[in-house]
């Protein structure tokens, strides 16, 4: 079959590999329908950072249809058309028994320690399965994973009913998270996005103010008031000092961009004005709900989706998701 396998750092090649064999037990053949290309997919190319399994077939963001059970699936059904959960963790760690399998202590993901959904065929346990409503297209199922993210730094950062937010960060976590800003509560909702075509993107879809990357600038179109929750999902150290300028005393600011380093913060600041930092990883409970919003979403979410494009193009997708000039948020895969 057809896969994309990663062999090493800056090492990524489109190759034909034999199907997965005997289905082990409590596991269940998939045919991949359609997939996403995630920023920590960018971040593995680039460093390979995450990767213990060589080679793998990459790729944690997919919907796909059952083909095939193993023995003692139950639950599910061959035709059945279900999305899987990222996260690679362990089930039995103090966290994961705490129901924080987000925080497991050998926590891993799909397509880093174990093959995942760029191929034709990927082969999951059971229990990473969960079922796409019918009403959902295969496209828009394979958002459900970077939806529940989104959901969970909305979860994270918790503002107060009708608060305006400011989300730094236009792309695939940012945008989705702008997104549910806007649709599941009216607040206004300000967005730092350097990239103009993403940024009028969605104002178009959904009504984000877009702003410059400044403090003054930022209180200035907020009619001199400052908002008291923000999110940083660039992962960019120099947007994170604007918004620890911009936010108002006492304020919380949800981090999601990861930084490829050390990053220096003006900490007085943060002490002086009681400012708050949450981070936010993967999910917990958050992907499951996000399936339950994907139909009312589906309008929306089709706006801000490319393709479906052939597994063969992945390469393209991949070296244009990292050069940040997309103007959608995600170009689907279709295997
Ligand atoms: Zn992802
Ligand atoms: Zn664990």
């Amino acid at each position: 079959m057809k896969a994309l396998r990663f062999h090493g750092k800056q090492d990524i090649r489109f190759e034909d590999i034999p199907v997965p064999g005997a289905i082990p037990a409590g596991h269940v053949r998939l045919q991949v329908l359609a997939a996403g290309v995630c920023g920590s997919d960018i971040h593995n190319l680039k460093t390979g950072q995450w990767i213990s399994q060589l080679p793998v077939t990459p790729g944690h963001e997919f919907c796909a249809r059952i083909t095939e059970l193993g023995s003692g699936v139950e639950g599910f059904a061959v035709g059945d058309r279900v999305v899987v959960d990222s996260r690679a963790h362990c089930g039995q760690c103090d966290f994961c028994l705490a129901g924080a399998g987000n925080l497991c202590r050998h926590m891993g993901f799909v397509g880093e320690v174990c093959d995942g959904g760029f191929a034709e065929q990927s082969v999951q346990p059971v229990h990473r399965l969960l079922p796409i409503p019918d009403g959902v297209s295969n496209e828009i199922a394979a958002l459900a994973e970077p939806l529940g993210v989104a959901l969970r730094v909305l979860n994270r950062l918790a503002p107060a009913p009708g608060a305006a937010v400011l989300v730094a960060g236009g792309g695939p976590i940012g945008g989705l998270a702008a997104i549910l800003l806007r649709e599941l509560d009216d607040r206004p909702v300000y967005l730092i996005e350097r990239n103009e075509g993403r940024a009028q993107l969605l104002k178009d879809v959904c009504g984000v103010i877009p702003v410059p990357c400044d403090s003054a600038a930022i209180h200035a179109a907020m009619g001199g008031t400052e908002p008291a929750y923000c999110i940083e999902a660039t992962g960019n150290a120099m947007v994170m000092e604007q918004l620890i300028a911009a936010v108002a005393s006492g304020g919380r600011i949800a981090l999601v961009g990861l930084s490829s380093g050390l990053c220096a913060l003006s900490t007085n600041a943060i002490v002086e004005r009681e400012i708050e930092l949450v981070g936010c990883s993967v999910f917990r409970e958050e992907q499951r709900q996000a399936m339950g919003l994907l139909e009312r979403l589906s309008p929306l979410l089709r706006q801000v989706i490319d393709g479906p494009v052939g597994l063969e193009q992945i390469l393209q997708v991949y070296e244009a998701a990292g050069s940040g000039a997309n103007v959608k948020l995600k170009t689907i895969i279709q295997p």
